[in-house]
């Protein structure tokens, strides 16, 4: 863990008691129990492969590293929309570069719900030495465009090819695959430049994640073909294999004992009328900035 920095400014997002980022602890302790649920989805993703798959309101989904380390590179869209669909860097700064239990996956404007909140996570990694953590936002999906760029190559198993081709039976297609979350990946800024750095991941057998749909959910994901990221994917190293490993999806409904009270998120209420109810230069003297949702009835 690294030593706390003196007079760092506060963070520009508030997740503190009263917050409406905020989930409390005991809640997420509560949607993480095992007992009661009822397995209703089950799959294993191989190695550099995709899946997609539904995960209904209500229902926790869970990612399991069953035979050891590999990285998986997350999309989420609401399942009645894919326009809505999450947003990585919005959740960045309200939560950080790397989520944990507590922390919620966002969706784009103009939607702005959560559309999960991660339950459970059994690395417990926290920020290490260099900066870096788990389940990283700061990073994309590995594709084949930079590939070709970067080796001259052609690959066709990278995460936004088994992405693409996981949707296309959803009615999706190659422009609606977005900035992923990297589940199981440990990666950080370089202190002194700021570069984008990865790590091994630390995922053990057994080692999983958990997030509870707030709303109706497509997820799709890729088991990066750079496994658990222990061999630099271009440049000096890059003909090691890493260790590559499948991923376990497992989608359970939770018990009405634990849902009571809950009711799945809504889009924020803001209605996005105004941009047309404004020309392009700052309102007029004595104009309304700022209004009550209830004055636009
Ligand atoms: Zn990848």
């Amino acid at each position: 863990m690294s030593a706390s920095i003196d007079n760092a400014p506060a963070a520009a997002y508030v997740t503190g008691e009263g917050s409406p980022l905020r989930t409390s602890s005991s809640r997420c302790a509560a949607l993480a129990r095992t007992a009661g649920r009822e397995l209703v989805h089950e799959e294993v993703i191989p190695v550099r492969s995709g899946a997609a798959w539904h995960v209904p309101a209500g229902h926790v989904c869970r990612f399991t590293t069953i035979e050891g380390p590999q990285v998986l590179d997350l999309n989420i869209w609401h399942r009645d929309d894919p326009r809505e669909r999450f947003w990585a860097a919005r959740t960045r700064q309200f939560h950080g570069a790397h989520v944990t239990v507590g922390d919620r996956l966002w969706s784009t404007l103009p939607f702005l719900r959560p559309l999960a909140t991660v339950v459970a996570d059994s690395i417990g990694y926290e920020i290490d030495e260099h900066g870096a953590g788990c389940h990283d936002l700061l990073g994309t999906r590995c594709d084949p465009y930079a590939n070709q760029l970067l080796s001259g190559t052609v690959y066709d198993f990278h995460c936004h090819s088994n992405l693409v081709r996981a949707v296309l039976p959803y009615g999706l297609t190659e422009f609606d695959v977005h900035d992923v979350i990297n589940l199981f990946q440990v990666t950080g800024l370089r202190p002194d430049d700021e570069r984008y750095f990865m790590k091994s991941s630390p995922a053990r057998p057994g080692d999983h994640f958990e997030l509870f749909a707030e709303t109706d959910l497509l997820m799709a994901a890729s088991t990066c073909p750079g496994g658990d990221l222990s061999a630099p994917l271009w440049g000096p190293g890059s003909d090691a294999e890493p260790r590559r490993n499948p991923i376990k999806i497992e989608v359970f409904r939770l018990s009405d004992e634990v849902l009571h009270g809950w009711a799945p998120s809504a889009r924020v209420g803001y209605r996005g009328a105004g941009s047309l109810r404004h020309g392009l230069r700052e309102p007029a003297p004595g104009a309304a900035e700022a209004r009550p949702l209830t004055a636009e009835a």
